[in-house]
């Protein structure tokens, strides 16, 4: 049978544009792509990109306020939101257009549309149109998930943030995960006045408790209204603003209410059902190691399948699909020790395991410590800095490591290196300091503040 492609892929995000075009430029395959929305996906377009670009914009206030205490004259002026936006925009679509000029080149066909599967092989477009492929690549990625409840066409999610007119002066996010906590720390930085409902006893579950709890305490010291233990009752619109009832009785009235509460694979209304491909509780795709679904033909990769929802792993795993499908090297996406970081201010970086984690596994050393960091001691800010190690008394080998400090996002890519090859502590402790550095932590904690 012929087909028209040998690779149709659905979704413009990460992991796709990056399968068609090695597909296309290392596979020799014929190779179409369908975006219904912008090139880039949630990364490029309402994601890591703009957010990281408000991280920087929101850092300049405590800057300059450090600034202050290193002897420079500084006055801060007022944050210009649409200055930035516009800024932030352009630079989106440079991005956009680099996406897909990479594309183009690679000689992926582009159909700006929405494309739906109608079987193991066809592929529907908007227009009607199908097109036939040998194998075909669900990348659609994931969306906001808001909850049910009263008044709920009031909130926003994290999509609308990059988008708003105007800054709010106050504002309420629920939710206690990377987003909820990486927006409360952007907006407060950039002077919004930010409070946090957090439904659970501590914001940023899954990651190290010790380092969860030093992130919510440095949060609530910069300004955020962080309360945990608390639930949404009701939502209203009234002339003050959207006033929100909580289970701690508290009423209070916000220009925004963001709800960052999660995030669900994008997959209703693909025909993916139709087609046999199985899915999950949550609308995820099921598939193996090699991202194939319950459909041979039928492969899936990044946020929509639901295993580890970063850009980098959905990159790899689209790399890994064309060496196992175009280039007769079967070949699994690697989830293990996967850093990550959590953009909040200061930044938490996370790899391997956390200590309640490790503790269940084997006896392990943790190797821990607090302190202030010199450049912000000597600005007068209260931060600390929290390094942490956790250590496998059988093996020596760094099983985890859990940074909270400016910067811990670059650090903790470097640690992760070091662990990925699995490196011990003694292979820690003869490497010589860097003086003077934050990190110099990692490589001098000399003895264990516990065993367990
Ligand atoms: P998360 O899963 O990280 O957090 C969701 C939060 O919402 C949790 O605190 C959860 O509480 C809470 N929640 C869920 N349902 C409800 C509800 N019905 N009512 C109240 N609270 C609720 O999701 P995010 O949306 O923050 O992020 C999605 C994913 O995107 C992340 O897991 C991550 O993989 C990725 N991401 C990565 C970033 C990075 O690398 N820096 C940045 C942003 C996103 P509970 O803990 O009790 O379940």
């Amino acid at each position: 049978m012929t087909f028209d492609y040998d690779l149709f892929v659905i979704g413009g995000g990460s992991g796709g544009v990056r399968a068609a075009r090695l597909a296309a430029s290392e596979g020799g395959a014929r190779v179409g792509l369908a975006e219904e929305y912008r090139m880039g996906g949630t990364c490029v377009i309402r994601g890591c990109v703009p957010k990281k670009l408000m991280v920087f914009a929101s850092g300049f206030a405590p800057a300059m306020a450090d600034a202050r205490a290193y002897g420079w004259q500084v006055t801060t002026g007022a944050f210009d939101w649409p200055a930035f936006r516009a800024r932030m925009d352009a630079e989106l679509d440079r991005l956009e257009a680099a996406y897909r000029g990479n594309l183009d080149k690679a000689g992926v066909e582009i159909f700006d549309t929405r494309a739906v599967l109608e079987d193991a092989h066809t592929v529907r477009l908007a227009d009607g149109a199908r097109l036939t492929a040998k194998h075909v690549l669900i990348a659609t990625g994931g969306a906001p998930f808001v909850p049910e409840m009263q008044g709920g066409q009031h909130v926003i999610t994290s999509n609308d943030v990059f988008k708003l007119d105007t800054l709010p002066d106050r504002i309420l996010i629920v939710g206690g995960g990377y987003i909820a906590c990486e927006f409360a720390c952007i907006l407060n930085g950039l002077g919004v006045e930010v409070t946090q409902y957090y439904r659970g006893a501590q914001i940023l579950r899954g990651f190290d408790e010790e380092a969860r709890g030093h992130v919510a305490e440095l949060m609530r010291e910069h300004g955020v209204n962080l309360h945990v233990g608390t639930e949404v009752l009701n939502i209203e619109q009234t002339g003050e603003g959207i006033r929100v009832k909580a289970t701690d009785g508290r009423e209070m009235d916000y220009d925004k209410v963001l709800y960052a509460t999660g995030r669900r694979p994008n997959t209703a209304g693909l025909g993916l059902e139709e087609a046999g491909v199985k899915l999950g509780r949550w609308g995820q795709i099921e598939v193996d190691e090699y991202s194939q679904t319950s459909v041979p033909s039928i492969y899936a990769v990044g946020d929509v399948t639901d295993r580890i929802n970063l850009t980098p792993v959905a990159i790899r795993e689209g790399a890994a699909f064309v060496e196992t499908v175009f280039k007769g090297n079967p070949t699994r996406p690697d989830h293990d020790l996967v850093p990550g970081a959590v953009f909040t201010q200061p930044e938490l970086g996370s790899v391997g395991l956390t200590e309640e984690a490790a503790r269940a596994q084997e006896p392990i050393e943790v190797y821990c410590n607090s302190f202030r960091a010199m450049q912000s001691a000597f600005a007068g800010r209260p931060d600390r800095v929290m390094m942490k190690l956790i250590v496998s008394q059988a093996s020596r080998k760094v099983l985890g490591c859990h940074i909270v400090a400016d910067h811990a996002g670059e650090l903790i890519q470097l640690a992760a290196v070091a662990i990925k090859m699995g490196a011990t502590k003694e292979d820690f402790d003869r490497t010589v300091a860097v003086h003077p550095t934050m990190s110099e932590e990692l490589v001098t904690m000399k003895a264990p503040v516990r065993s367990a």
